[in-house]
């Protein structure tokens, strides 16, 4: 090999390792900027068009239905509720089959393992804690309170459509705070980092949340409903609500609602609060209805909606765990997991 040859061979080995070094960083630069943005899909079809924007009012009377005719029959409501959700979900996951926001967002099968782990046990844990630690102080409560106010709270003779958005505004402005709080504070946002650890949004993303974080929020929501004496009927209601909301809020669907985005926390303004961009993050708290986000000023739907977030997740964590266990244990292994961040997990509370 001669002078020359050996010249150009060394200018090679330093260009790639130039590259090599430039690569990290560039993608850091993509992930902290969050300009990134997914290509997204439009409904090609006549079929295609109907279902990205009857789609949701369409899941959602159709649940309600099959939550009357249940009242009707005397079928036990926590089966009814689990049964129609369930049915909801299917219908999600066909949707994304169909009728995809992005192809980018594939399912993968490590989030899909955790996600079913967390649904399995998570959920489970919850209902058990929520039922033998928190159901009887709830219910002692609400007797205290309703016997404060003489029984008449609640307006329990209303039409149970009626009585829905006025648990829902109750429900969510707790929700709302709740939610807010966990990215604002510490503590609580190590529980709930492990809801933003899902990198593609899909139906069974709305799964995915730390068993203390999934509790507090139940909880916090669950507490003010049951102490205004909120009957079983409108509490199993709002629950369904809810449930048909959490694939809808998480799939990877391409549903245009138009003006009812600022009724509903669906997709199109739900995943720009996954987005890695904090600015576009730190807002859109609500979990089945926006109004408390249009009220405290935190409402994102950006005006150009041909550009949609497609860096999802947290943000320079690469060490967070994508397992049922890791994630678990993530908010007590904190230290550990953001050792690589120099700034000692500064994004720990997503402020802005
Ligand atoms: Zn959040
Ligand atoms: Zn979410």
């Amino acid at each position: 090999m001669n002078e020359a040859q050996l010249a150009a061979e060394s200018r090679l080995e330093k260009h790639q390792a130039e590259a090599e070094e430039a690569e990290p960083k560039k993608a850091g630069e993509q992930a902290s900027s969050g300009h990134s943005h997914a290509r997204i899909e439009k409904p090609k079809t006549l079929l295609g068009k109907v279902l990205s924007v009857g789609a949701f009012p369409f899941a959602l009377t159709a649940v309600f239905c099959g939550y009357f005719y249940a009242l009707e029959k005397g079928y036990n409501l926590a089966v009814s509720i689990t049964v129609l959700a369930f049915l909801n979900l299917v219908f999600v996951m066909f949707l994304e089959k169909i009728l995809p926001h992005t192809y980018r967002w594939k399912i993968r099968w490590q989030a899909l393992k955790t996600d079913i782990l967390h649904v399995v046990f998570s959920d489970r844990i919850n209902y058990l804690v929520f039922e033998l630690l928190l159901g009887g102080v709830l219910l002692w409560i609400s007797l205290k309170v309703s016997e404060l106010f003489n029984y008449a709270l609640w307006p329990s003779q209303w039409p149970l459509l009626l009585q829905l958005p006025l648990t829902c505004l109750v429900a969510e402005f707790f929700h709302y705070w709740w939610h807010r709080a966990s990215h604002e504070f510490e503590w609580i946002w190590k529980f709930h980092a492990t809801h933003h650890s899902s990198e593609h949004m899909y139906f069974l993303a709305a799964a995915r949340f730390h068993p203390f974080d999934n509790l507090m929020a139940h909880a916090v929501q669950m507490f003010p409903l049951v102490a205004l004496g909120v009957p079983k009927e409108t509490l199993a209601l709002y629950m369904l609500f809810v449930s048909v909301q959490g694939p809808f809020g998480h799939g990877n669907v391409s549903i245009r609602l138009g003006p009812l985005n600022y009724l509903f926390a669906v997709a199109e303004v739900h995943r720009w609060h996954h987005s890695q961009n904090l600015q576009d993050a730190n807002s859109n708290y609500g979990g089945g209805i926006i109004f408390w986000d249009l009220v405290f000023g935190t409402f994102n739907l950006p005006k150009d909606r041909e550009h949609q977030p497609d860096d999802l997740g947290l943000v320079d964590m690469p060490r967070f765990p994508q397992n049922y266990v890791g994630q678990l244990a993530s908010p007590f292994r904190w230290g550990k997991l953001t050792k690589d961040d120099p700034e000692g997990g500064k994004y720990h509370g997503r402020r802005r």
